[in-house]
């Protein structure tokens, strides 16, 4: 595995034409390099979610994002079909830790058990679900499962703790969108959280101009200063997704979701992986 940054376009290739069949995409999301859902829907648990964009492209096609369902086995059991190890975000489309996927649960766990030459990313917002969830013989965590939380207001930052207290190869902080100004070295119970924390992402907020979607502002100075604490306080790896929507109008940026790296500023040209060699 080598890791590298996954370009704008998100172009089509071989096999892609077969796990596209098999609901495995070639993601344009810039952290990984697919996305793979075993289950589709989820609930709006606060603020953070409000805008989020599974029901919006949901609800482009008519359907509704609250609908939870399992996606057929032909989907469900795609990756091993991918041979070569990849980045993959899971689930992009849901929670992995909803309450609705605990009966779909095991056996996703046994797809990623059986797929070691993938690196599965994990990012949720019910991180006080993890421990009830993870499969028997999690041990210490799989080498080949990164667990993150997401994080835009300073109350999440309680899902930080949650997560320092269970075991993972890499924990990460997903810090998009992000709707105020967070000091990421902030303690609790006179620890930082961010020295249990491998990586770091950032981004502002996309989403559209006018109506219910309407995106929610993310100021520059917020990103330059969090990235400023963490590159000189810190070990951990930041990598900037966006600027998101609100700094694309306000910087004139032709990226709609001001995502594409190289229309930021100099010192936001960030995008960084947690150094873990995993040919160990
Ligand atoms: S937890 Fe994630 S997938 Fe679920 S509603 Fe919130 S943002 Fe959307």
């Amino acid at each position: 595995m080598v890791f590298f940054q996954t370009g704008e376009g998100g172009d089509v290739q071989p096999p892609q034409f077969l796990l596209i069949l098999f609901n495995m995409y070639v993601s344009k999301i810039q952290w990984c390099e697919y996305t793979h859902n075993f289950w589709h829907g989820c609930k709006k648990i606060d603020q953070e979610c409000s805008r989020c964009y599974m029901f919006r492209i949901k609800s482009r096609v008519g359907e509704k994002g609250s609908v939870e369902y399992r996606l057929s086995d032909k989907a469900f059991y795609a990756p091993p079909y991918l041979e070569e190890g990849k980045i993959i975000f899971t689930c992009s489309y849901s929670d992995f830790f909803l309450d609705r996927a605990d009966e779909w649960r095991k056996d996703a766990w046994d797809v990623i058990r059986k797929t070691p030459q993938h690196t599965w990313l994990i990012l949720t917002k019910r991180p006080e679900r993890i421990i009830q969830c993870l499969p028997p013989d999690w041990g210490d965590g799989w080498k080949n499962v990164w667990l993150g939380v997401s994080i835009g207001k300073l109350v999440s930052f309680q899902r930080a703790a949650t997560l320092t207290n269970i075991p993972a190869a890499i924990r990460f902080i997903y810090g998009e969108p992000l709707l105020e100004e967070l000091d990421f070295l902030t303690e609790m119970d006179g620890k930082r959280l961010i020295d249990s924390f491998h990586w770091l992402i950032l981004g502002g907020e996309s989403g559209d101009e006018f109506g219910p979607n309407q995106y929610r502002p993310c100021k520059i100075e917020w990103l330059q200063r969090a990235i400023h604490a963490l590159q000189t306080q810190t070990q951990a790896k930041v990598f900037v997704k966006q600027l998101g929507s609100h700094l694309c109008k306000e910087m004139g940026l032709k990226d709609k979701m001001g995502g594409n790296i190289h229309e930021f500023p100099q010192e936001l040209q960030i995008r960084d992986f947690p150094i873990f060699n995993l040919a160990e």
